[in-house]
């Protein structure tokens, strides 16, 4: 019987809130609040157990200190945007809370995510007694439960590792993105790095392509090389890893777009004036395009992501993928919200149960892949992201 705030009402927060009101015997009670709270209004309404809302600016941090100490939630859930991170971090401390998000930290005016910044909080939290728990998502978040427990099950020690994004799924807009349009932008227009012998190369973005058969016949995705923060913790955690790359599908349109929209200036996030007005061109681009949580009703098709890993077993080599197929329509049908958003709601309500359960319980900030694997992945199984493991003969990425 636990009470948890989740706060950021947009296409995760959704599906967040839906997983949580599913499991009353752990989330007993439920408060949504964000900035705008008439959408967490409308996510309330969707459900058929009532739940608490709220209004909250996550960025005012005495604001969300004084909730919290008000609610005395046992656990807050981070979906807003990963601007709000270190905030939502010091209000937690300041009401003794314990924390979980899906995506690490990004400064608002320089495009870069790392987890230097939330790492730097460990002793505060165990100091505190608390528990932040980062990155519990699809990617990062199930990639790095997955890549632990093959390393737990299949390996002695494990040498690569190719998390491969593929979204197989069509909105029929022309360009759109799946989540939060700012960040995918900032995130996939990012220069890309890839550990290679114990550092990381840099390589310009999108130079690196390859072609990707899913099983299951999802189909066959050009995929594109990029960098990804799920990288920067497993290589410390996995020490033994030689290279680690991250992949992502894309269409011929979305690139296309994508091309235009910079070569204009349409994704730069330095405010520029028009007509004595200051406007970052990134955000208003937001403005223009489909809000990602509308999608669900026009996507169609299936998410396959998932990681393969190489590495030594008794002496022996060998080549493992573990992935997970998530088809849009049928998460529109359970949560009224396509995959991506879905696929990153479910690890974020199992990662919290985890917490509340005391299955993953350690006062300090943590990544995700340095607890237990085997309860999150037998939760996966159980609410609605099924994986599957398959041996391969060869896999080569390079050509
Ligand atoms: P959306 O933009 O749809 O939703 C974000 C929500 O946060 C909105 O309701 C927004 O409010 C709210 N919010 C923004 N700023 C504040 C603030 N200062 N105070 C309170 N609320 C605020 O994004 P998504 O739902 O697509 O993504 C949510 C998070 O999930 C992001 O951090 C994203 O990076 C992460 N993510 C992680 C993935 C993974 O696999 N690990 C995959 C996809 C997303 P408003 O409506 O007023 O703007």
């Amino acid at each position: 019987m636990s009470k948890v705030i989740i706060i950021g009402a947009g296409g995760v927060g959704g599906v967040v809130t839906h997983k949580c009101a599913q499991l009353p015997e752990i989330f007993s009670e439920i408060i949504l609040a964000s900035r705008n709270e008439d959408k967490c209004k409308a996510i309330a309404a969707q459900l058929d157990r009532p739940i608490r809302t709220a209004q909250v600016d996550a960025d005012n941090v005495p604001e969300l200190a004084a909730l919290l100490e008000k609610e005395k939630p046992d656990l807050v859930i981070n979906v807003a945007l990963p601007y709000q991170d270190l905030h939502i971090m010091d209000a937690c401390l300041a009401a003794g809370v314990d924390y979980l998000d899906t995506a690490n930290y990004e400064p608002l005016d320089t495009a870069k995510f790392e987890y230097s910044w939330q790492w730097a909080y460990r002793e505060k939290f165990e100091k505190a007694g608390l528990m932040a728990l980062l990155g519990s998502g699809f990617d990062p978040g199930a990639t790095n439960v997955f890549t632990a427990y093959l390393a737990k099950h299949y390996f002695d020690e494990i040498h690569e590792l190719d998390i491969i994004d593929v979204n197989g799924g069509d909105h029929g807009y022309p360009f759109a993105t799946n989540f939060n349009p700012e960040i995918n932008i900032r995130e996939v227009t990012a220069e890309c790095r890839h550990w290679e012998d114990g550092k990381f190369v840099t390589t310009p973005a999108m130079s690196k392509k390859a072609s990707f058969t899913c099983p299951e016949g999802v189909g066959n995705y050009n995929i594109y090389r990029m960098y990804h923060e799920e990288l920067e913790s497993l290589v410390v955690n996995f020490p033994t890893l030689k290279r680690a790359q991250f992949w992502m599908s894309f269409g011929d349109s979305y690139l296309k777009h994508l091309e235009v929209l910079g070569n204009v200036g349409m994704t730069g996030i330095d405010p520029i004036d028009y007509n004595g007005q200051q406007i970052v061109p990134i955000q208003f681009l937001k403005a223009l395009l489909p809000d990602p949580s509308t999608l669900g009703p026009r996507t169609k098709g299936k998410t396959c992501i998932g990681c393969v890993v190489k590495g030594v077993k008794d002496g022996k080599q060998k080549i493992v993928y573990l992935y997970q197929i998530k088809d849009h329509q049928d998460c529109y049908a359970e949560v009224q919200s396509q995959a991506i958003s879905y696929t990153t709601g479910v690890p974020a309500m199992i990662g919290a149960k985890m917490m509340l359960e005391g299955k993953w319980k350690k006062p300090g900030v943590w990544n995700i892949e340095q607890f237990d694997p085997d309860p999150f992945m037998e939760d996966m199984n159980k609410y609605g992201l099924p994986w599957q493991v398959m041996e391969l003969d060869n896999f080569n990425l390079d050509d």
